[in-house]
Order: structure tokens, then C-alpha cells, then sequence
């Protein structure tokens, strides 16, 4: 039987870890397979950590990674497939959000040896506010007609992966990460699952609305080069336009010897093109920081605490 690595990103779950580890450790039970959960406690400030030090104490199958502060799901996740040593590796949510009741069919799919990760889509947002859902929408539709990669609507960040999809994804070891799309880039056979949303099971969501927005804008700039390509583009039909445009002051003042009036006008359009130079000075900046954050090359988060032997593994 294979070995299943649960990797659980966690910032202040106190509420939800206790019903999270009895489901899915019952559900893992049942499979028969082999199994191990990796928490990573992402600096939370209630007693997540005191409780995962409880647990790993009483049960072999649990570690746990601490962060010196919060560093984001995404630090966390990255910690949680680098450490994980499974055959298989999923990554889940700590509210129940990700049904544990799919993984024996994740499994199920993954030994068929047909597919190298079995991802869940939720089906509906059924519970979440509407204004978000509908930006949500928008940020998919968006981001698959601008980035070569694929980004599935409604995808969560739970799946399972066999063991070479989980190095090819920690082999991408930016730290601007964007999961949804290095899943995506990273390519390999994914067989899609899908569910009705569930409501968190305890506690509250750590998104607010401009983290979601920021995450999106983040996901744009590290999947996708169009921004920038749109910025030059619409710099050269400026410059055509302003071209034909001084053609026709030309003729009409040579001609028919009619200056141009107008001084409102003229004001209109100095603040228009300098804020559309302001706007792709600020496209470009944005490349521009993710790269200077890249060049520094700082490790993804720090660990404070784990009561693993092999942390040399994971920067
Ligand atoms: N999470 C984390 N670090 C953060 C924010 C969230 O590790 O800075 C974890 C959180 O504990 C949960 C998962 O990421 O296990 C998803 O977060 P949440 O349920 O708040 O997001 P939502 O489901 O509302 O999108
Ligand atoms: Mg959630």
C-alpha cells in the first residue's frame, strides 16, 4: 500500500483542527494505506501550536512545522510538500472545506495508475457572498485568456499528487508562488473532482476581500506577461494617434489658416496620457518588485519549531 502525506496549512484553526484530524484520520484508517499529517502552523496566535504539540505527542503519524510569524498558505504549503515524504501528497484546508470523504477515491483514481494527481473543483459557491464569487468568475475568465497556463474555475488547492508531480512542484521554488498556476504549469495527467462547496466547519476565513484581490493581481503578474505587452501596445497606437493628429493641425492651420483653439481641451489631454504613463509605469513596477524580491533570494519562511528530524531538506 502507498503512503499518503496530508499537508494542512494552519493559522489560527484552533476551532476546526480537533474535528479536521478525527474525520480525515478515520477516513485515512479506513483506506489501510500508510499514512502521515504534516501540520504547519503559519504563526498562529491562539493555541493551534499547543494543540499540535499535544497531538504529535500522542500520535506517530503527526509532525508539525511551526513559522517564526505568519508567512501565508502559500509559505505553508510550500514547507508542507517539501517535507512530506509520501507516495502520495495532498494538501487540505484545516476547516473542512476540503472533504476528507474524497480522498479514498483520490486514491482509488491515483493506483489505477491512469492519472498522476486527482485535483477537487468546487461545483458552486453556494455560502459565499455573491460580489465575491462574481469577481472570483471574472478572475478566472481573465487570467485563462492572458497566461499560457491553465487555471481551472474553482479549483482549490486540494489535491493529491503522486510523488514525481511533487517534485516537479517544489522544483519551482520561487517565492512569489502562485499554487493554482504551478499546478497548472507543471502539467502532468489531472483527473478532475467535483463537489458542492462546504461551509467552513469552525472559526473564520483568514481572506479578506483585498487579500483575494491582491492574491488575484499577484496571480496575474507571476502567470502571465500580458500586462506589459498591452502597455506597449496601447504606448504605439497613442503615438499613431497623436501623429495623425498634429498631421491634421498642420494641414488645417496651413490651409485653411484656422488655429486650433482650445485650452480645456488641450488640458483633457495631458492629464489622459499622463495618467495612462503613470498606469504602465505602475505595470512595470510591479514586474519590476517581484523580480527585485526574486534576486534576493530569502528563504520562504522560517521554522521555529518542528518536532521532524529531517528540516535540512526544507528552505
Ligand atoms: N491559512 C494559512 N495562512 C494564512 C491564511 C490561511 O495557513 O495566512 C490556511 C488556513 O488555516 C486554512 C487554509 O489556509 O487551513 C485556507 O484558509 P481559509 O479557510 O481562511 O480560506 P478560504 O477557505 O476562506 O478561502
Ligand atoms: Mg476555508
Amino acid at each position: 500500500m502507498p503512503k499518503v502525506s496530508i499537508v494542512v496549512p494552519c493559522y489560527n484553526e484552533q476551532e476546526s483542527l480537533p474535528l479536521f484530524f478525527t474525520e480525515t484520520e478515520a477516513v485515512l484508517r479506513e483506506t489501510g494505506c500508510d499514512y502521515e499529517f504534516i501540520f504547519i502552523d503559519d504563526g498562529s496566535t491562539d493555541e493551534t501550536l499547543s494543540f499540535l504539540r499535544q497531538l504529535a505527542m500522542r500520535d506517530t503519524h503527526v509532525t508539525y512545522l511551526s513559522f517564526s510569524r505568519n508567512f501565508g498558505k502559500e509559505a505553508a504549503m510550500y514547507a508542507g510538500l517539501c517535507s512530506a515524504d509520501g507516495d502520495y501528497v495532498a494538501v487540505m484546508d484545516a476547516d473542512l472545506q476540503d472533504p476528507p470523504s474524497l480522498l479514498p477515491q483520490m486514491i482509488a483514481l491515483l493506483e489505477s495508475g491512469e492519472y498522476d494527481s486527482v485535483a477537487a473543483r468546487r461545483k458552486t459557491r453556494k455560502g459565499e457572498p455573491p460580489i465575491r464569487s462574481w469577481f472570483a468568475r471574472r478572475f478566472y475568465h481573465l487570467i485563462n485568456r492572458i497566461s499560457d497556463t491553465d487555471v481551472v474555475e474553482g479549483a482549490r488547492d486540494f489535491r493529491l499528487m503522486r510523488r514525481e508531480m511533487v517534485d516537479a512542484v517544489v522544483s519551482l521554488s520561487e517565492s512569489n508562488r502562485f499554487s493554482k498556476g504551478i499546478f497548472g504549469w507543471v502539467g502532468f495527467r489531472t483527473c478532475w473532482l467535483s463537489y458542492d462547496n462546504v461551509e467552513r466547519a469552525a472559526g473564520k476565513t483568514k481572506w479578506s476581500f483585498w487579500k483575494l484581490a491582491k492574491y488575484a493581481v499577484d496571480g496575474i503578474i507571476n502567470f502571465s506577461q500580458a500586462p506589459l505587452s498591452i502597455a506597449s501596445w496601447g504606448g504605439m497606437l497613442m503615438t499613431l494617434v497623436s501623429f495623425l493628429m498634429l498631421i491634421i493641425i498642420i494641414v488645417r492651420r496651413l490651409i485653411f489658416g484656422d488655429p486650433v483653439a482650445g485650452w480645456a481641451s488641450l488640458i483633457c489631454v495631458i492629464i489622459f496620457i499622463g495618467g495612462l504613463q503613470l498606469f504602465c509605469l505602475g505595470v512595470m513596477g510591479q514586474y519590476l518588485a517581484k523580480t527585485y524580491m526574486e534576486t534576493k533570494r530569502r528563504p520562504h519562511f522560517i521554522i521555529t519549531e518542528t518536532n521532524r528530524s529531517d528540516t535540512r531538506r526544507i528552505r
